[in-house]
């Protein structure tokens, strides 16, 4: 059994990211998010000789458009279960939306979804959504944390990502250079508060806390594309797992990633 990750788009523009569980005989593909349009997921998926047939489920985190905001047509489309918490879908008015009977799964923090040969255990996290979750994503044998869109780091989510062997971590801002942009006031205010995003200082806190020796890949996600650059997420994670910065990889908002083995 093979557990992997891929990136195709990171960043408040969009975000999708595919987890796959393989085995000899099958393999299980897992979609979290959908912010991107279907032809354009789509394209995304052919660069890694893969279709929107090929998607076994799909997980909502939060309501926010960049994670939700195709999700409807996609679902809609193509009859793919799926997952999401009650907050989110209340949130989405997910009753308006012509699905097949069954194909909206709910999901709950600390109760773990099956989905063929993939075990997620979803769990919340601080963010200004009605009811937001992360993954922790295992085969059985690999562990791997995905958590983005969080405004700090509680208890709760470091306790939920103990033992990753590989973790894809929202790196979103430098503070001074959220305070110099010109956003509004109250989008400073939100990005930098405790229920909007992670700067590279918290994510590299948030890492100290669950490094251990077996956590090989870290993944830096969801950057601000005016508030961070790259080098200065790399810098903050590779400060806590003694590396370069250039072994530092991130999911980029228009090319996403390579595959990761987890
Ligand atoms: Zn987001
Ligand atoms: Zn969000």
């Amino acid at each position: 059994m093979t557990l992997r990750l891929r990136n195709l788009a990171s960043g408040s523009a969009g975000n999708a990211t595919l987890v796959e569980a393989r085995s000899s005989h099958h393999t299980t593909r897992l979609l979290i998010d959908c912010g991107l349009r279907p032809a354009e997921l789509e394209r995304r998926l052919q660069r890694c000789d893969l279709a929107l047939a090929d998607l076994d489920a799909v997980f909502i985190t939060h309501e926010h458009s960049d994670h939700v905001g195709h999700a409807r047509t996609l679902t809609e489309r193509y009859p793919i279960p799926l997952w999401m918490s009650e907050g989110t879908r209340r949130a989405c008015e997910v009753h308006t939306w012509a699905l097949q009977p069954d194909q909206l799964q709910l999901a709950r923090d600390g109760e773990p979804v099956v989905i063929q040969d993939l075990c997620l255990h979803p769990f919340t996290v601080p963010h200004d959504a009605r009811e937001p979750l992360q993954l922790r994503c295992t085969d059985g044998n690999r562990v791997l944390g995905v958590v983005t869109d969080l405004g700090h780091v509680s208890r709760h989510v470091v306790e939920s990502l103990q033992a990753c062997h590989a973790l894809f971590l929202e790196t979103n801002h430098e503070p001074d250079k959220v305070w110099q942009s010109n956003y509004p006031d109250f989008l400073k205010r939100r990005i930098l508060g405790d229920l909007g995003h992670l700067s590279n200082a918290q994510a590299a806190e948030l890492l100290a806390q669950v490094l251990h020796d077996n956590l090989r890949t870290v993944i830096a996600a969801h950057l601000s594309e005016r508030n961070n650059a790259p080098e200065q997420a790399q810098a903050a994670l590779s400060r806590v797992l003694g590396c370069s910065p250039h072994e530092v990889p991130v999911a980029h908002q228009a090319e996403g990633s390579d595959w990761f083995d987890v």
